[in-house]
C-alpha cells in the first residue's frame, strides 16, 4: 500500500474493556490527574475520563467539582459545545454572568459563521445494496455542515470480486458477522477508473465512494475509510456489528463521511476529541460526540474554501490569465434570445437526405 494513501487510514479496536467497565469517581480522578501531568496532545487521548468524571459529579449535583473538571477538559478540547454550555450554566448558577456570557458568545460566534462554497460539489458514489436512508442522510448532512453541494451517483457495478479476501484465509475469526472483505485501495481504483472525468471536473471537489462491505488494506485488518485528496472510500459495515439503534448507526456513518469528506477536500485529520472527524478510541466515545465539526476543522475548511473561491474568481475575463486556462467550467456568454421552439427539427420542415451514389 502506498504511503500517501495512508493519510487517513481509520481503524480502531472495538475494545469492549474500555466501554463496558464503569470507573468510580476516585479511579477517574486518578486517570484525570495522570492526564493533567502530560502535555496537551497526549492528554487529549484521555479526555473521555474527564467527561465521565464530570458526568458523575453532575449526577451528584456536585457542581464545584464538575466545573473544575469541565474547565480542565475544555482547555484540551475547547470545541466540545455541549460542555461549554454546561460550564456556562454553572457560571450562571454561581452568579458569574459575565464569564457565562463571554463563553456563550465565543461558541455562538463560531457556529453562526456557516461554511459555504458555492459552485463546487462533491460526488457521493454508491456501490449497490446500500441503505438508501443513510446515503440520503449523509448527502444532506455533508451539504449542511460543509456548505457544499453533494451529488449522489451510482457506481453501477458491484464491488469487484477480484478484490475480495476470504475471512478464513485472513485467519481473523473474531468478527464472524463479516462475510467477506474488500481491498480499499482496489475499490478506490475501481471508482477512479470509472469516474476519472468527474473527479477532474474543474469544480468537482472529488469523489467519496461508499460501500456496505467491510474493507481492509495490507496494513490494517479493517478500516472505516481510506482516502487522499479528491478520492476516498468509506464503509459502514463495522458500524452495524454491535446491532446499534438506527440513530446510532446513522450518526456513526455521517461522522465517518465528515472525516472522509474533509480528507478529500484537502484538510488534515483532526485531533480534537469532540469533533465528529476525530479518531475515536471506542464506539462509545464515537457515539457520545455530536455530529459537528470542531472550530479547527471549520477554520481549515474556511482557508481551503478561500483558495478555491479565488480560483473561481480569477479567470481570463478578470485577470491576465489566458482563456485556455479557464478550464471546462468557464462561462460562455450566450447573446441569443430564447426561442419558444423545441430543439431539433421543426414540424413541417422538409427533410433532405444524402443521395447514395449508384
Ligand atoms: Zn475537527
Amino acid at each position: 500500500m502506498h504511503i500517501r494513501n495512508l493519510i487517513f487510514a481509520f481503524f480502531f479496536l472495538l475494545c469492549a474493556c474500555a466501554s463496558s467497565q464503569k470507573l468510580s469517581i476516585s479511579e477517574l480522578e486518578e486517570k484525570v490527574n495522570a492526564a493533567e501531568a502530560q502535555r496537551n496532545v497526549s492528554a487529549r487521548s484521555s479526555i473521555h475520563y474527564y467527561w465521565q468524571l464530570a458526568d458523575l459529579y453532575l449526577d451528584n449535583n456536585d457542581y464545584d467539582n464538575a466545573y473544575r473538571v469541565i474547565i480542565s477538559a475544555l482547555r484540551l478540547d475547547p470545541w466540545n459545545y455541549k460542555y461549554q454550555y454546561i460550564a456556562a450554566e454553572i457560571e450562571m448558577l454561581n452568579g458569574d454572568h459575565e464569564r457565562a456570557n463571554n463563553r456563550l458568545n465565543f461558541i455562538n460566534s463560531d457556529l453562526k459563521d456557516l461554511l459555504n462554497l458555492p459552485g463546487y460539489y462533491l460526488y457521493l458514489a454508491t456501490f449497490p445494496n446500500l441503505n438508501s436512508d443513510v446515503v440520503e442522510l449523509i448527502a444532506a448532512k455533508v451539504t449542511e455542515e460543509f456548505g457544499i453541494e453533494v451529488r449522489v451517483i451510482n457506481i453501477g457495478a458491484r464491488e469487484s470480486e477480484v478484490n475480495i479476501r476470504d475471512r478464513q484465509l485472513g485467519n481473523i475469526m473474531r468478527l464472524k458477522q463479516v462475510r467477506s472483505q474488500y481491498d480499499a485501495n482496489a475499490l478506490m481504483n475501481q471508482i477512479s477508473g470509472r469516474f476519472r472525468n468527474m473527479m477532474n471536473e474543474p469544480y468537482s471537489l472529488g469523489i467519496l465512494g461508499i460501500t456496505a462491505e467491510d474493507i481492509y488494506t495490507d496494513d490494517y485488518n479493517f478500516l472505516f475509510g481510506l482516502g487522499q485528496t479528491r478520492l476516498g472510500v468509506m464503509s459502514y459495515a463495522r458500524f452495524l456489528l454491535d446491532k446499534p439503534s438506527t440513530e446510532q448507526f446513522e450518526k456513526r456513518a455521517v461522522m465517518q463521511a465528515f472525516s472522509s469528506a474533509g480528507i478529500i477536500i484537502g484538510i488534515p485529520r483532526c485531533t480534537y476529541p469532540s469533533c465528529a472527524r476525530a479518531y475515536p478510541h471506542s464506539l462509545e466515545e464515537h457515539d457520545r460526540k455530536d455530529v459537528m465539526l470542531c472550530y479547527e476543522c471549520r477554520q481549515n475548511l474556511r482557508q481551503r474554501y478561500a483558495r478555491l473561491k479565488a480560483i473561481i474568481a480569477k479567470d481570463s475575463s478578470n485577470s491576465s490569465k489566458p482563456p485556455s486556462t479557464d478550464g471546462l467550467g468557464k462561462k460562455v456568454s450566450n447573446n441569443r434570445e430564447k426561442s419558444e421552439r423545441k430543439a431539433g427539427g421543426q414540424t413541417g420542415h422538409k427533410g433532405h437526405t444524402l443521395n447514395v451514389p449508384k
